[in-house]
């Protein structure tokens, strides 16, 4: 998408060898007329799969997810990072490791808002070791529902959870997939 390219050569930084910071537009200050424009975008690219029901992470997906939910009509569901252990069942919960803070975090989606009659497309921010959508796919499969597919705004696609989604059979896709990048000489895309 050439819109969002555009906005990551123009205001995103590169931090180290594998941290792409894009908070003046993404994930602190979000452009909220630019998610508009990737929610249509992710509509042009799922139209035909029947969605009902939006699933994303806490905290920095929910944005891009609320806003892509008004272009699908549909609610949108976070998965909550957890202190408390799910003693009741009455809850879904799987482990994530995040990326950028290095730790491990169990998060949950009350079973209340995921069920086997739910058609689900995933959707967040970025896209790097797979680990946030693969803890978010093992959500939608403990629910028994039906996965369209996962929309990202940004894959960095010299990181192995592209590639490894889609040697499962499992639809993603990237509104801007990056091939490299350094600090020196910014992000380079892949196409
Ligand atoms: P993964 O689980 O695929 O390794 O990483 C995805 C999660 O880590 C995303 O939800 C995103 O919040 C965070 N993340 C991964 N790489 C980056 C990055 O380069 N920049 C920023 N701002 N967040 C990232």
């Amino acid at each position: 998408m050439e819109l969002l390219k555009e906005r990551i050569r123009r205001d995103g930084t590169v931090k180290g060898t594998d941290v792409l910071k894009v908070d003046s537009f993404l994930n602190h200050q979000m452009d909220v007329a630019l998610f508009e424009a990737m929610g249509r975008e992710f509509l042009r690219r799922f139209a035909d799969c029947g969605v009902n029901k939006i699933l994303t992470i806490e905290a920095s997906g929910i944005g891009i997810a609320c806003v892509t939910a008004q272009s699908f009509h549909c609610p949108v569901v976070f998965a909550k990072k957890s202190q408390t252990k799910n003693i009741a069942g009455e809850v879904y919960s799987t482990r994530v490791e995040s990326f950028t803070h290095g730790r491990v975090y169990d998060v949950i989606v009350s079973k209340k808002f995921l069920g086997s009659e739910d058609n689900v497309l995933i959707i967040d921010d970025f896209l790097a070791n797979g680990a946030a959508l693969e803890g978010l796919i093992d959500l939608v499969n403990q629910a028994g529902a039906r996965l369209a597919g996962a929309g990202v705004a940004i894959e960095k696609a010299f990181q192995p959870g592209g590639d490894r989604l889609r040697a499962k059979g499992i639809r993603v896709e990237a509104l801007a997939r990056v091939k490299s990048m350094s600090e020196e000489n910014g992000v380079e895309f892949v196409d």
